[in-house]
């Protein structure tokens, strides 16, 4: 059997995720994560001088997506890092608080209940603008870099 061009770049994907499930298999990269239940006073804090840093959860989708969920206590007038850019996308969900969000130099407030998300590859930066701690949840898809 002979491919075209085309039609290899069309099986591709499935030849992908084919791959990746028979590499899981043997061990050879990370499966995709099972179902479960990770309790949030069970999880482990790292701080910084003006963000506490609770790492949730961080695995691969059953389609081989990377995706990690964690959540931040960020101090007032402070940012957890300058503002950058990163192929994969993200998404702040605001628990508490108030926070600055810039995305390709337009700044937003949002508030508690809010969502800002991030596309790929835009740049885009946070600061706590108000009076108290600003928590938010981050969720993380895609490459990071
Ligand atoms: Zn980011």
């Amino acid at each position: 059997m002979s491919m075209s061009r085309r039609d290899f770049a069309a099986a591709l994907p499935a030849m992908l995720a084919g791959s990746h499930r028979a590499a899981a298999q043997q061990g050879q990269t990370q499966a995709h994560l099972p179902s479960g239940v990770y309790v949030f006073a069970d999880l482990p804090v790292r701080r910084t001088a003006n963000l506490e840093y609770r790492p949730i959860i961080q695995g691969q989708t059953i389609d081989a997506c990377n995706f990690s969920v964690h959540e931040s206590s960020l101090a007032p007038n402070s940012e957890p890092h300058p503002p950058h850019r990163h192929k994969g996308e993200e998404m702040f969900l605001l628990l508490d608080g108030t926070l600055e969000v810039t995305i390709n130099g337009s700044a937003s407030r949002v508030t508690r209940g809010s969502v800002a998300f991030i596309g790929s590859s835009d740049e885009h930066g946070i600061r706590n603008v108000g009076e108290k701690p600003a928590k938010y949840y981050v969720i993380e898809l895609g490459p990071q870099k």
